[in-house]
């Protein structure tokens, strides 16, 4: 997918101006409150109008104030997610969900309505009414129906923002799924580094109605690390493990790690704050933390008065966070071998 988009548009103090070309299927829209975010949005789905600007979808113009053309919401062939799912109360979720199928033209109509409905479990769901639904019932329909309308382009307006941690988890896989399967690129807007991480591969970050930077999740999340109460958050997907008492223990790099509680999941997501790993330069005599990990010291930067070291375990990369006087006292430079121990209560199950 290509969008280039060149806008302006005014409300009083705010201005958003914005001229970027993204080119990637799965990009990111990152900034606080009151940044422009559903404003460019809007712009972009044809619901509001910049005063100045042009937008181009894989080489077709969308808007162009010189020329005087707005092709209209419709006929932009553009999904959105919102927040809230606002579905049709008075149609039940098969006719919901086919609503956006109906609009779309014939030749349009490539996706499968029950392979859709599978990936997003909700075949079951079909003849119920909207109403009896439960909060991620909701959010699945609204996205089985912004997906069937077969979009070139899904826009999300923090599509996860008002969902509890548990569910946010299951709905991000859903929409991964429903949007690799049938390869829709999509926009995907929040102020979550993590929900960037899970969801992009690239970000554009908005500032006071500007875009201020292009960047990667990851380093996202490095500049980010020092300033942010959660620290740097560690993703680790882990698979092969066995139970030993009260704890999981899994196969990862050339270690095992052991995670408190059981997990009968095959596969599961965790997450591990940069600031629950504890750095020794020698190998600790005895220790109460479950896990230590021999780790080569794979890299080395700043964010927010804090340093973080990226430790390279075999193949597998963590990053701690750690106060500047513990980079000399600890003589941390790039090559040097530290010993990282982990809490097996540290690890937090995301999905
Ligand atoms: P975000 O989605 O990043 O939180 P918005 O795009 O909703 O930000 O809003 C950006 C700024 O534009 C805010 O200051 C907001 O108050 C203002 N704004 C948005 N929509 C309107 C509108 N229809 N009328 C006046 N001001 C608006
Ligand atoms: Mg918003």
């Amino acid at each position: 997918m290509e969008l280039h988009i060149a806008l302006q548009k005014n409300f009083g103090s705010f201005t958003l101006d914005v001229d970027s070309t993204l080119h990637g299927n799965r990009i990111g829209l990152f900034g606080p409150s009151g940044s422009g975010k559903s404003t460019l949005v809007s712009l972009i789905a044809g619901l509001q109008q910049a005063e100045s600007g042009r937008i181009l979808l894989d080489g077709d113009l969308l808007y162009d104030t010189n020329r005087r053309i707005n092709v209209s919401p419709d006929k932009r062939r553009i999904g959105i997610i919102f927040q809230r799912p606002h579905l049709f109360p008075h149609l039940n979720v098969k006719n919901n969900l086919l609503y956006g199928f109906k609009r779309s033209t014939a030749g349009n109509r490539t996706i499968d309505f029950d392979t859709l409905a599978d990936v997003l479990r909700i075949s079951h769901l079909l003849d119920r009414g909207v109403n009896n639904l439960s909060g991620g019932e909701k959010q699945r329909v609204a996205i089985g129906r912004a997906v069937l309308s077969n979009p070139r382009l899904l826009l999300m307006d923090e599509p996860l923002s008002g969902l509890d941690d548990t569910l946010r988890f299951q709905i991000i896989s859903y929409l991964k799924s429903a949007c690799e399967i049938f390869a829709i690129p999509y926009f995907f807007i929040s102020h979550s580094i993590l929900e960037m991480r899970l969801m992009t591969d690239q970000v554009l970050s908005i500032e006071q109605g500007r875009i201020i930077e292009e960047t990667t999740p990851e380093h996202l999340s490095r500049i980010h690390m020092g300033l942010n109460p959660a620290g740097y958050v560690n993703l680790l997907k882990l698979a092969s493990s066995y139970q030993l008492e009260d704890m999981r223990v899994y196969l990862w790099g050339n270690a095992e790690l052991f995670i408190s509680g059981k997990n009968d999941q095959p596969d599961s997501l965790f997450e591990l704050s940069s600031k629950d790993i504890i750095l020794f330069k020698r190998h600790p005599e005895a220790i109460s933390a479950r896990n230590l990990l021999q780790c080569v010291v794979t890299g080395i930067f700043e964010s927010g008065g804090k340093v973080g070291i990226e430790l390279g375990c075999g193949d597998e990369r963590l990053v701690a966070e750690v106060v500047h006087q513990v980079v000399g006292e600890l003589d941390i430079v790039v090559g040097s071998t530290v010993f990282a121990a982990i809490k097996a209560s540290a690890f937090r199950r995301l999905g």
